[in-house]
């Protein structure tokens, strides 16, 4: 085992690490921006190194000044957490190269699942089912991508190789718009993500958002975690995630997570990682893979029992899994609601300093989040100030436990989105299960027009 772990990253997840390391006897460091000196999992760690002032390119994406906090703390591993660096196999180079172990998959699978057209590529090789769409990136000649889209069928999907953040996508319904729709998506694509690559996909109407949680080590040996479904998005962004997926048969489930854990084996994948996809009508299909850990990694660990954070940093000190397929059982339910630092209806970002803060407790609920009493939230990064997740027997215990545990719940000082939450919980379609992506953000664009015709009535 490591002896020092360096976590190249902050918030919530900073801490979540701290916490696994401390279980494993590692020490750690923290590396800081100007902007959260403060917080107590700085205060908390080991060791502490500031990289620079608040904007993340100047701090927690500063690859040189990550690099020489580990060297001058002689840390032997990086934690790259989520977001920020955890999917830059530039990055991972880099870490390894300077003679660290980044915790996570090989730089080339990295790369490869980074660019969505060979991550496709290699999924079909592997055997997990894809979106029908383009084999590989379209080509330039207009009237082969029109003949690619009458075979795929209208409506299709235009996304960019190197997409992400739900960005670079645009969906086209007539063969009229077809061409100055790839054209446009190219054009953003090479200014966004520096590759004008594109593919076709036939656009599912209503899917849900399904995804499979895996954990490999480097001997080969690979399992799944479950499945979680992720479907309640607001523009791209998970709100609530759930484990297991309500209302899709166990026999279906079963079969694309042993796809998963079979693709681990076969293209040698190396640590923790999530296979996302759309279902559909009772099919599965992949759309990307990230390569690392996730926000709502806590409702799969609550399910299992498998402390996914501490398995990442095992696997990177190169022990073996601890455990086959057989010993992983699903255990009751369990939800999570991201709380976030904005207006529970209008979305607007709102930093500021908590005045008080008063987390849920009692059976089944647990609170993942960084901040306190007094706390400053910058407004510098993501809004996100901590998750309550909440396990029970089963669903209707899991949404019942939230209820109490939200309806508990007080922040004062700054506006979050626990208002949103609260409500969600007693939504008869949440409470039945199975809604699509698209729900929640038809049920907003719902209210904000009730509210409108209120205002115009009255
Ligand atoms: P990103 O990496 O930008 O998150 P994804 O490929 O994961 O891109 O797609 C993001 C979201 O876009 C999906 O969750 C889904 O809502 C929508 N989407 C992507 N592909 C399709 C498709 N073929 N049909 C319908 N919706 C899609």
């Amino acid at each position: 085992m490591f002896e020092k772990i360096l976590i190249a990253n902050r918030g919530e997840i900073a801490l979540r690490i701290q916490r696994a390391c401390r279980e494993l006897g590692v020490k750690t460091v923290v590396v800081y921006s100007e902007a959260d000196k403060e917080a107590k999992y700085v205060r908390l760690a080991d060791e502490a190194v500031c990289i620079g002032p608040a904007p993340s390119n100047l701090s927690y994406l500063n690859m040189p000044a990550l690099i020489s906090a580990a060297e001058v703390t002689d840390a032997e591993a990086i934690h790259p957490g989520y977001g920020f660096l955890s999917e830059n196999a530039d990055f991972c180079e880099r870490v390894e190269r300077s003679g660290f172990t980044f915790i996570g998959p090989r730089a080339e699978t990295i790369r490869m699942m980074g660019d969505k057209v060979t991550a496709k590529q290699t999924m079909i090789k592997t055997g997990v089912p894809c979106v029908p769409g383009s084999d590989g990136a379209l080509p330039d000649d207009p009237k082969e991508i029109v003949k690619i889209a009458r075979q795929v069928g209208y409506p299709v999907i235009i996304k960019a190789a190197g997409g992400g953040g739900g960005r670079g996508m645009r969906v086209v319904h007539t063969e009229a718009a077809l061409i100055n729709a790839v054209n446009m998506t190219r054009e953003e694509a090479g200014r966004a993500f520096g590759n004008p690559q594109v593919y076709m996909e036939k656009f599912l109407e209503n899917p849900r958002h399904i995804e499979i949680q895996v954990l490999a080590d480097s001997f080969r040996n690979a399992v799944w975690l479950g499945e979680r479904d992720c479907s309640m998005q607001r523009r791209h962004q998970k709100v609530i995630e759930e484990a297991p997926a309500p209302n899709i048969a166990r026999r279906l489930l079963d079969r694309i997570g042993d796809r998963c854990a079979d693709a681990c084996k076969k293209m040698g994948y190396v640590g923790a990682g999530t296979f996302e996809f759309l279902y559909e009508n009772n099919e599965f299909y992949f759309i990307e893979m990230n390569t690392r850990v996730q926000v709502e990694h806590p409702v799969s660990e609550l399910i299992t029992g498998v402390d996914i954070v501490k398995e990442q940093i095992r696997i990177a000190a190169g022990e073996r899994l601890a455990f086959k397929q057989r010993d992983i059982q699903l255990r009751g339910h369990a939800i999570e609601c991201r709380i976030n630092a904005e207006d529970p209806f209008k979305f607007v970002p709102s930093p500021g300093r908590i005045t008080s803060w008063h987390p849920p407790g009692g059976p089944g609920v647990r609170v993942d989040s960084h901040v306190y009493d007094g706390y400053f939230v910058p407004p510098h990064y993501d809004s996100m100030i901590g998750k309550v997740i909440t396990h029970g027997p089963d669903r209707d215990t899991a949404i019942r436990r939230m209820r109490n545990a939200l309806a508990e719940m007080v922040v004062e000082g700054i506006k979050t989105n626990i208002p949103l939450h609260r409500e969600l919980m007693v939504d008869g379609n949440f409470v039945e299960g199975g809604t699509s992506i698209h729900y929640l953000e038809e049920r907003l664009a719902e209210k904000a027009q009730t509210k409108a015709g209120a205002t115009n009535g009255s």
